[in-house]
């Protein structure tokens, strides 16, 4: 039997999300207007396969989103034009969702165009103000050190921490911190396995609401020489809500039903779909988060 992508796709959300309130409480919301979330996948930096287009088609990864999101009420643009960003654009967007690389205001690796000075502080003034934000793996490797800034970066308080390594990519293990985020009962009560580029992070915020775990023994590479510390976390920033996952380099990881139930969750919660409680429990949970060697 052969199936389509998209309805491969649909069963496996349907296979996921209807035994969790997920279905049942994006179900309910489906009457409503979409909620219209702007996908950003410019490289200025490195340039991840997952987001790179063939001529003109969109990549699996815009793809994906685009897909799940129209299935569950979300109207998900991708795009690598900054010029989305600009003062007279911002405002339609309920949320914004990054995979992205590098200082995002140079045109960069991809020679797409940048987002501009007014384009930026317009999006971070967004967020402050109660639009949400959905960052993906490469998200922490974007800003920051690349416009030689740290802690301070504004655009690192807002996401919560930044990238710092990684080592070869290996199936890990993933401890569930909160199962009760929307989505996260498709990895389990305990822990998860999985085959993934996993970012190492420094300058993580002390209020982060850890959701998954990055465990670290075990795992192969001098980053990984170090305490637990989150690998899936949710904060607020200003009135935003802010979530953010390292999942997302390969292919696989993009097309797992798991992954795509929690970008669902993370759409349904930062657009205020659903509630949750972020109370920071990053100190409880990943006691060792600040010490980047063992
Ligand atoms: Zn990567």
């Amino acid at each position: 039997m052969t199936i389509n992508r998209r309805e491969m796709l649909l069963a496996a959300g349907a296979a996921l999300l209807g035994p969790a309130s997920l279905g049942r409480v994006l179900a309910q919301d489906k009457a409503g207007p979409a909620k219209k979330v702007l996908f950003f996948t410019k490289s200025s930096g490195f340039q991840h396969s997952v987001i790179a287009r063939k001529q003109d088609a969109p990549a699996l990864a815009e793809r994906i989103l685009t897909e799940i999101g129209r299935a569950h009420g979300f109207e998900v643009v991708a795009t690598k034009d900054g010029r989305m960003f600009d003062p007279d654009k911002i405002g339609q967007w309920d949320a914004f969702a990054f995979e992205t690389t590098g200082d995002l205001t140079q045109e960069g690796t991809d020679k797409a165009p940048p987002i501009s000075a007014d384009g930026l502080q317009g999006f971070l003034d967004a967020i402050r103000g109660g639009k949400g934000f959905v960052g993906m793996h490469c998200a922490t490797d974007t800003f920051g050190v690349h416009r030689k800034m740290g802690a301070e970066d504004p655009y690192i308080q807002m996401i919560g921490g930044h990238f710092a390594g990684h080592g070869p990519q290996q199936v890990a293990t993933i401890g569930i911190a909160d199962p009760s985020f929307p989505g996260v009962s498709a990895f389990g009560t305990d822990a998860y396995r999985l085959n993934d580029e996993w970012y190492n992070q420094k300058f993580l915020a002390d209020d982060l609401h850890v959701i998954l775990v990055q465990k670290t023994e075990g795992m192969r590479g001098n980053d990984y020489q170090r305490p637990n510390y989150p690998e899936t976390w949710a904060h607020m920033f200003g009135k935003g809500r802010v979530f953010y996952t390292s999942m997302g380099h390969r292919e696989d990881v993009w097309e797992n039903p798991a992954y795509q139930g929690l970008l669902l969750g993370a759409l349904g919660w930062t657009t205020g779909k659903f509630d949750f409680d972020v109370s920071p429990n990053i100190a409880t949970v990943t006691p060792g988060y600040k010490q980047l060697k063992n």
